[in-house]
């Protein structure tokens, strides 16, 4: 199903381009283009019986037009350099998928389990988390907030412009501290009461305005876990489109006391030792606790510090 005429990866976003309408709106009607589709909050993917291989299911603006879909709003994903190829999303409701068309996006799954499973190639996973972040979006600013106005899509789907007013808004993302927290020795691992039994991650929690990366730190440890917090060190980033958190992973050396835990975030948490956090990881633990996949940043942050003797 992918393009005869040169594959859309790798993807380059092409921003500089999102506001050339012809450009766009050209690409959107070439034949060699492709379109993802966004059911609900699933996608369609081809995959083999065991699932341990999925590439994201493209259609042609042919086969988009045979089913009567219209693709004026589809969200422009980008294009490959080299080949041209362009990538939009489509985002459809469950009801505008008639019995044809759903035979065709068969199977549909969400994008946690596509991530979880680790069988789709890396950059359709970004692609995938790109459409369904924005589409999200959509939902939430079919008004104007300043005037209650509709809006209309702009520039591949990437602002939104008031038709009353003018006023113009842009794709949302909610910046997460994410952080490990730890003696050297040993690192507090938490369960919030919406994780799956006997799974324990990171703590989290949403930046507030006004605040830099280690005060976010800071607080939130001390609000969660009743820890303060020394050393602050950056590790890595993570786009995480439920809807569209921003994820900052970061290690954070704590003043070693007694965990005080707020009852209404944390269900539990404790200090694991290096060793027993090895045990989690190579799913050995003698209770059967365990922690989020490799897909995850609480994963990463967790594998760094239990492989690094820092
Ligand atoms: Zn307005």
């Amino acid at each position: 199903m992918n393009a005869i005429e040169g594959s859309c990866w790798p993807l380059d976003r092409m921003s500089a381009q999102r506001r050339d309408a012809a450009f766009l709106g050209a690409l959107r009607e070439a034949a060699s283009t492709r379109f993802l589709l966004l059911v609900g909050d699933r996608f369609a993917i081809v995959s083999n019986e065991a699932r341990d291989f999925a590439r994201l299911r493209l259609l042609s603006r042919a086969q988009l037009r045979g089913f009567a879909l219209d693709a004026r709003d589809a969200l422009f994903l980008g294009c490959n350099p080299q080949s041209g190829t362009g990538l939009f999303a489509l985002a459809l409701k469950e009801h505008e998928v008639d019995e044809p068309l759903a035979g065709l996006l068969q199977p549909l799954v969400d994008l946690r389990s596509i991530a979880a499973r680790g069988a789709m190639p890396a950059d359709e996973v970004a692609a995938a988390s790109t459409a369904k972040s924005l589409a999200a979006w959509h939902q939430t600013v079919r008004c104007c907030g300043r005037c209650g106005a509709a809006t209309r899509s702009e520039e591949g789907g990437w602002k939104r412009t008031c038709r009353a007013c003018g006023q113009p808004a842009f794709p949302r993302l909610d910046p997460v501290a994410i952080m490990l927290v730890h003696d050297g020795e040993r690192c507090v691992l938490a369960r919030e009461p919406r994780f799956p039994e006997r799974m324990y991650s990171t703590i989290a929690g949403f930046i507030e305005p006004g605040e830099d990366l280690e005060q976010a730190v800071r607080r939130e440890t001390r609000e969660e876990i009743g820890l303060d917090v020394a050393r602050v060190t950056y590790l890595a980033t993570q786009p995480w489109p439920f809807p569209h958190s921003f994820m900052i992973g970061c290690l954070a050396e704590a003043v070693a006391a007694p965990l005080a835990l707020d009852p209404l975030e944390i269900d539990d948490a404790r200090w694991f030792a290096r060793s027993e956090v090895a045990l989690m990881l190579r799913g050995d633990h003698p209770e059967g606790l365990w922690l989020p996949g490799r897909h995850a940043i609480a994963h990463t942050l967790v594998r760094h510090w239990a492989e690094s003797r820092d």
